[in-house]
């Protein structure tokens, strides 16, 4: 198989934040890959901008150290990193002040697509935006960036929303959910919308139920102080987990462009009925002999944020009526995964007597760790003895499908990236899309707030609080094993 990479237009990326952790980890190692894919142009420049007293020189180092630490290893001894740098410099601004704005401005090249990536504290959003204005740094084809969170609750979001309105236009605005970046998500599309075999059947009826599972084993380790005001409801379920869910469940668009995908994602959450608070379970991880508790990672010692949800919910539209969709996500479980996996119906009739009701067609798309597809179906157990049936999975591992190749495929980042250089927006969250995922979940968490509820606790390395079984075991279903 043989990926293209088909190169960007010269650009000027400007990164504020680009000190940072989320800068040094992510950002800049995925530009470097993507550099040593071919994908940027000789002249582009990558800026970063940030209080700190780098200089270029300085700022060079940081991304070269960081791309060693952080990157695949691959291309730094043998002069790529060099001439990578070379693309690189920095200024020193200050996002509140109005220091450096000037020199930064100076930089800037004319006629050449301008990107602003706001790798800050999304208190700093609005101040950059009026300064990139005002210091006239940015045009009306220019770009800016955002990380998540986008806002608090739907109050913050529209609030964040505006302000960003009174300097962009909708077109120019990136707000990044990662996960839409990653090769599986894309590849759920290019299934569902690709091919015959599965649209058909993706409805209620064909379609059992669907789960979505975010599963990390690490704490919240040094994010406790942000992750305790924010709790995996806001963290995980808002943005990431709605995304694969307006993705698996919406119709199919009439083209693969912008809005029209955007569109039919929004129409997904509007559809989404409020959940029963019997549904859904929040959990928080205890200690065990080793490691301390959620609680000993936060400041709060009688803190009630969650660190574990596990809900169901119903979509009211002709497609899904009375489909439910199960979700689940937690800290400190069992393994690291992330899947999707929709479970066909039983077949209506078994001609093999009562063994047919265990076997049923499943459909899981896994984003991590080995992205990858597969789908169980049923046949029979080889050898004599009669007709025993067995499940047995069509794998489809991209790793494997794309052999070396594998290790060229851009990680979400990269993707997302090169994407905003080249303007395109689907794979990016719009502003209407943020507020009703907000307005859905707010009613959630306020709920537990008027209710005092307290998080039930679970064993670190488990699969979650035992309610979050119970959830599925009173419909008679049962969850997939968290396992990586
Ligand atoms: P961080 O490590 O705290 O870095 C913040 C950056 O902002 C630093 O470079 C800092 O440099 C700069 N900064 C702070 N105040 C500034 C100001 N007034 N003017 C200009 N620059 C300023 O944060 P991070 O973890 O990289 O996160 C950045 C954003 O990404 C946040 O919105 C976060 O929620 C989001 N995010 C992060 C991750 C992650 O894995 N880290 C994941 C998802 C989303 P100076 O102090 O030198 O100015």
């Amino acid at each position: 198989m043989v990926s293209r990479v088909i190169p960007v237009e010269n650009f000027d990326l400007v990164i504020f934040g680009a000190t940072g952790d989320l800068a040094r980890r992510k950002i800049l190692p995925g530009l470097f890959r993507r550099y040593c894919a071919g994908q940027i142009p000789e002249g582009s420049q990558i800026i970063g901008a940030a209080r700190s007293d780098e200089g270029d020189e300085g700022f060079r180092k940081t991304v070269a150290e960081a791309i060693r630490e952080f990157g695949s290893g691959s291309h730094c001894e043998d002069g790529t990193l060099d001439q990578f740098l070379e693309c690189i410099h920095y200024e020193r601004v200050d996002a509140m002040g109005e220091a450096g704005w000037q020199e930064l401005k100076g930089r800037l090249r004319d006629n050449v697509i301008k990107a602003f990536y706001f790798s800050v504290a999304p208190s700093l959003f609005g101040a950059l935006a009026e300064r990139l204005r005002s210091f006239g740094l940015a045009d009306d084809d220019s770009r800016v960036v955002v990380e998540k969170p986008f806002g608090h609750n739907l109050e913050t979001a529209r609030a964040l929303n505006q302000t960003l309105a009174q300097h962009f236009d909708e077109h120019q605005i990136y707000r990044i959910d990662h996960y839409l970046g990653k090769e599986t998500v894309q590849n759920l599309m290019a299934v569902r919308f690709g091919n015959m075999l599965f649209e058909p059947l993706w409805n209620a009826q064909y379609v059992d139920h669907i789960q979505i599972t975010v599963a990390e084993t690490v704490d919240v380790g040094g994010r406790g102080g942000y992750y305790d005001k924010s709790g995996a409801m806001r963290d995980m379920v808002q943005n990431h987990l709605m995304q694969l869910l307006c993705l698996i469940a919406m119709e199919p668009p009439a083209r693969f462009e912008p809005d029209a995908v955007r569109d039919e994602k929004l129409k997904v959450i509007r559809a989404l009925d409020p959940v029963d608070y019997h549904h859904i379970v929040r959990g928080q991880y205890g200690a065990d002999e080793n490691q301390p508790g959620y609680r000993a990672h936060v400041e709060d010692p009688r803190s009630r944020t969650e660190s574990f949800v596990a809900l169901k919910c119903h979509i009211s539209n002709w497609r899904w009526a009375g489909t439910p969709f199960y979700l689940r996500t937690g800290k400190k479980l069992k393994a690291r995964t992330s899947e999707i996996a929709v479970v066909f119906k039983d077949a209506p009739h078994s001609i093999f007597g009562t063994d047919a009701g265990q076997h049923r067609n499943v459909l899981v798309i896994r984003l991590q760790p080995n992205e990858g597809m597969t789908l169980d179906v049923t046949i029979k157990e080889p050898g004599p003895g009669g007709m025993r049936l067995l499940d047995v999975p069509l794998d489809m591992s991209f790793a494997e499908a794309l052999g070396a190749e594998a290790d060229e495929v851009p990680d979400a980042y990269e993707r997302l990236i090169m994407d905003v250089i080249r303007g395109n927006q689907t794979l990016f969250m719009r502003g209407d899309e943020v507020e009703a995922a907000w307005a859905w979940t707010d009613p959630i968490i306020e709920g537990w707030q008027n209710r005092g509820e307290v998080p039930k606790p679970y064993e670190p390395g488990s699969s979650g609080p035992e309610d979050a079984l119970m959830l599925m075991h009173r419909d008679g279903r049962k969850w997939r094993e968290i396992k990586a």
